[in-house]
């Protein structure tokens, strides 16, 4: 990994020297626990499924030949050839659980930057472990909400620009404070093409928010859920930033503080940044919208969301927890 600083002047963010993984970071001490024991985890349908949501996102948006048919028109089918989308920047990139979505999408290069220093280091053996198309990659630990992506990346790394920009699961951290998802902001867009895309994944304000406004006026405890998940909110305020609530997903996450991710107001913030909106869907959507198209349905399979006779792998309360998220895309103008 290279600290190099280009020099960029960055507005939102510190320019502090990196500092890689906090300690006290939840995710730096989760145990990568491999292919074999996540088979077994109890919410293993719900997890395929974020995956497949993942891929149909990666898929229909990391591809420049399919960008106008699928972005403005019918869906791409199968037999459509396929371009990579050269060079893509994953922020948040945890252990590479995309790794092998981009692989399959036959990108060029990919930089992935994550808070949490053992998930990077899980990232790299990962990659190196890779089976199938082989791309160039480099990581790197990076608190992507107050840190420029300069001091992380040389400026070889930077020069040419990213074809596409994901952030699944994990831009709403940066919702804390204005400062952090303007630095967010600014490091998805300053090394963006114009055309490029931002794609991600993030939790759906309006149903956290409509489960807040149907809490009894006397309710002391302000949480929902079901035996998969639980959301507790501290208090009745709605903050545009710094609306926090607590997070827990059976063998997923530990009560963790997110924050609110109000859509309006994002989409607005984003355009402040050159990024106009493509694409936004329900979790739920996003299966309806896909579930019979001829190359994500037996992806489905393939991916254990459902099996050979369509059955799902998911109960019910999985289902429920599945729609908590929303998918997008931007483009940058
Ligand atoms: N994107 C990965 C995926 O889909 O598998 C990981 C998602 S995980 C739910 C959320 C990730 O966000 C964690 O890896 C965490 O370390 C990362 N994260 C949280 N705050 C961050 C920050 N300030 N800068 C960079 N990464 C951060």
């Amino acid at each position: 990994r290279h600290t190099g600083d280009v020099g960029v002047v960055v507005e939102h963010c510190k320019s502090s020297v990196l500092v890689p993984a906090l300690s006290s970071d939840p995710y730096n001490s989760r145990p990568d626990v491999g292919v074999v024991q996540r088979l077994e985890s109890p919410i293993i349908g719900l997890k395929n499924f974020n995956n497949w949501v993942k891929s149909v996102l990666i898929t229909r948006f990391g591809h420049p030949a399919l960008e106008q048919s699928s972005v403005s028109g019918p869906l791409p089918g199968p037999g459509r050839m396929r371009m990579a989308r050269g060079k893509v920047l994953d922020l948040g990139c945890g252990k590479g659980g995309d790794m092998t979505k981009w692989a399959k999408a036959h990108v060029k290069e990919l930089c992935g930057a994550d808070i949490a220093a053992v998930s990077i280091d899980q990232a790299k053996s990962r990659w190196e472990g890779l089976r199938g198309p082989r791309f160039d990659a480099s990581f790197a630990a990076l608190d992507c909400y107050t840190q420029p992506i300069s001091k992380a990346f040389t400026p070889a790394q930077l020069a040419q620009p990213f074809d596409v920009v994901s952030m699944q699961f994990c831009m709403h951290y940066a919702f804390e404070t204005l400062q952090k998802a303007r630095c967010m902001l600014d490091n998805v867009t300053r090394y963006l093409r114009p055309g490029g895309v931002f794609i991600g994944t993030i939790p759906n304000a309006d149903l956290l928010l409509e489960h807040l406004g149907n809490m009894p006026p006397d309710a002391g405890d302000l949480s929902f859920g079901n035996s998969v998940y639980k959301i507790s909110f501290e208090n009745r305020q709605r903050p545009i930033y710094g609306h926090k609530y607590w997070f827990f997903l059976q063998d997923a996450v530990e009560n963790v503080p997110e924050y609110v991710v109000q859509w309006d107001n994002f989409v607005q913030l984003a355009s402040e940044y050159g990024l106009t909106l493509l694409y936004k869907e329900e979790f739920h959507e996003v299966f309806q919208e896909h579930q019979e198209h001829p190359e994500f349905k037996p992806l489905l399979v393939r991916m254990k969301v459902v099996d050979e006779e369509g059955a799902s792998a998911m109960d019910e309360d999985q289902w429920e927890a599945a729609n908590i998220y929303i998918a997008f895309a931007f483009e940058k103008r």
